[in-house]
């Protein structure tokens, strides 16, 4: 990354800045012994526990692990793009700094193709949001915009425009900057006639909403129509290369620091509601653009929070919606709340008729837990006076129940049930003990099947004493502080890896960034590594103290410890091996394995 930039510029304007000065603006610090402590905005908590090192320029949350220096903050609280980081501190620095139009920053934009649609869909964008907003023939849809609740400063927000009732507005105005017929036809911005003669706009006489991606660049449209009987009322860019539905989340970019900052993200059904919600101080909402929720949308919601809201419109469409939105997201572990709106209406109607506050604390504030929404749930639709759908409702609440972990949280709902419907408590917990029984195999069985890092990576973790971590912590500090250190290390360890994966990553980062010449600077690898965790882990090893005066004796007792273990680990697969050929009667690997585990006992010994 650093590469791009040149690493004296990057020093440069690093060094014009202080990182308190500019976290300060988004976290109040308070000053406590050498560092400065506040609220972290990158997860929900009530006491302080981000800290800043103005020594080190550094920052590091103790409760999230999220950490960095002064790029990397503004990388994250920010979402955007190392460059786009540069830029701010250059302004804030006072320091010159242009974001050279080179394939310096091709990672942040899109091939060649792809950024031409993006750019016809940015100058259109602009075009339109103009003309809504200071022109005569965007005053009837301004009209009906702030008729409908959307406030300037909203429509200047989501750029909203209005798209002029002509036929080839967009294929002149973008054919004379440039594009060609077939690039706009592609980007679904225009349309090719049936008789084979030209092109005309998509979108005529339209309220016209822009779609963003991750980094808030328009690239698509999302039209509504004016007059009655235009039809459909929502017209939307089809599917293009640059936009793909099952992986659009509505405001994603606009969400992303409240998110964070919030702890959670409120999921709509519609763009509309967003906008709505958004008026309402509601900043932390994101939409599925008329699809349902994808594992890429989960994926997406996940890097920022583990706990979602779902508010979709209280009819049965959007009831069964939020069930399904909301089961994808449990399964994939995430924590999951549904706000209830009264029968039948959308946030937008519930926002207009009982006011923004009472949104935020009724409807938000006061969302069911994902238990409580199912046992509504499996109430719709049901007569429960009819004996055959009563049991059939227990029933689906008694498995619902079972896959609770919290057995205070199951005991309760089931007091519930039983005091309901007039059922004995002791059969319905006989009941529910079967049931958490199987439950609980069918997820064990699960387990054994999801080979997921973070599950496969905690369980290696396990068992492994936290010394180990330490050990091999202090010795990525000093390979950090000193090349020739680094790769005493290295040999020292004769080659065996580090334990933990992070930690060998880490190192090969770190051997191929003393390999391109630079010197060891703990703040210029922090933009060299690509990957946030381990970032994450660089920033904690550097805010562990160290004493400055390097013991050879630490060092020898740190790479001891850690070749004992890699040893050891060693032996064990050995063993294994050994018996793998003792059991296919291999007796000449046998042997040679067994010879193997006795040098390797020896060496240990000798340690
Ligand atoms: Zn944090």
């Amino acid at each position: 990354m650093a590469a791009r930039i040149s690493d004296e510029k990057i020093s440069k304007l690093r060094q014009s800045v202080d990182i308190v000065d500019i976290i300060s603006e988004y976290v109040q610090l308070k000053k406590q012994g050498r560092n400065y402590f506040g609220l972290c905005p990158f997860h929900s908590e009530n006491t302080p526990s981000f800290s800043v090192a103005p020594e080190k320029q550094i920052f590091h949350c103790f409760g999230c692990g999220t950490g960095g220096n002064v790029f990397n903050f503004l990388m994250d609280v920010e979402g955007i793009s190392f460059q786009e980081a540069a830029s701010i501190v250059a302004d804030k620095g006072g320091i010159p700094f242009e974001i050279e139009q080179s394939n310096e920053i091709k990672d942040d934009r899109y091939p060649a193709e792809h950024q031409r649609m993006v750019d016809a869909h940015e100058l259109l964008g602009k075009l339109y949001h103009h003309l809504l907003l200071n022109t005569k023939e965007g005053s009837d849809a301004l009209k009906y915009l702030h008729s409908r609740g959307f406030s300037t400063e909203g429509i200047r927000k989501f750029k909203i425009g209005y798209s002029l009732p002509e036929w080839d507005m967009a294929v002149k105005y973008l054919s004379k900057r440039g594009f060609t017929e077939e690039e706009l036809e592609s980007a679904g911005l225009i349309i090719k006639r049936e008789n084979d003669s030209g092109f005309f706009d998509r979108f005529r006489n339209r309220i016209m909403f822009p779609l963003f991606d991750e980094k808030g660049r328009i690239i698509a449209f999302s039209a509504r129509a004016i007059e009655q009987s235009d039809s459909p009322k929502y017209l939307n860019t089809p599917e293009t290369i640059i936009f793909n539905k099952s992986s659009l989340l509505y405001n994603y970019h606009g969400a992303r620091s409240e998110i964070r900052r919030q702890g959670y993200a409120v999921l709509f059904e519609g763009f509309a509601d967003v906008i709505s919600a958004d008026e309402a101080d509601v900043k932390n909402g994101v939409a599925v653009m008329g699809t349902s929720l994808t594992n890429q949308h989960v994926q997406q919601l996940r890097r920022l929070t583990d706990t979602i809201i779902i508010c979709f419109d209280s009819d049965q469409a959007g009831i069964e919606a939020s069930n399904r939105a909301g089961s994808l997201l449990v399964d994939q572990g995430l924590e999951v709340k549904a706000s209830m709106l009264p029968q039948g209406m959308d946030p937008d109607d519930y926002i207009r008729k009982h006011g923004a506050e009472k949104f935020r604390a009724d409807v938000i504030g006061n969302a069911l837990t994902w238990t409580a929404f199912k046992l509504h749930y499996y109430r719709f639709g049901k007569n429960l006076q009819n004996e055959g759908e009563k049991l059939k409702y227990i029933e689906e609440v008694m498995n619902e129940l079972s896959k609770l972990n919290n057995p205070i949280e199951r005991d309760l709902y089931i007091r519930q049930i039983a005091d309901e419907f007039s059922l004995s408590l002791e059969v319905l917990e006989n009941q529910q003990k079967q049931l958490v029984q199987a439950e609980e195999q069918k997820q064990r069985k699960h387990r054994k099947q999801t080979d997921d890092f973070y599950q496969v990576h905690r369980q290696k973790k396990q068992g492994v004493p936290m010394a180990h971590l330490t050990a091999e912590r202090l010795l990525l500090a000093r390979m950090l502080r000193d090349e020739e250190t680094a790769y005493r290390i290295m040999a020292m360890l004769e080659n065996h890896s580090f334990f933990f994966d992070e930690h060998q990553a880490i190192i090969t980062y770190l051997f191929g960034y003393y390999a391109e010449g630079n010197q060891p600077d703990p703040l210029l690898f922090l933009d060299y590594l690509p990957d946030k965790k381990l970032r994450a882990i660089v920033t904690e090893i550097e805010m562990m103290v160290i004493d400055s005066e390097e013991s050879e004796q630490e060092l020898k007792d740190c790479v001891n410890y850690v070749l004992k273990h890699a040893k050891m680990l060693m032996i064990k697969e050995k063993q294994s091996e050994q018996r793998e050929a003792e059991r296919s009667n291999n007796v000449e690997k046998a042997l040679k394995i067994a010879q193997e585990i006795i040098y390797l006992r020896n060496s240990l010994s000798s340690m």
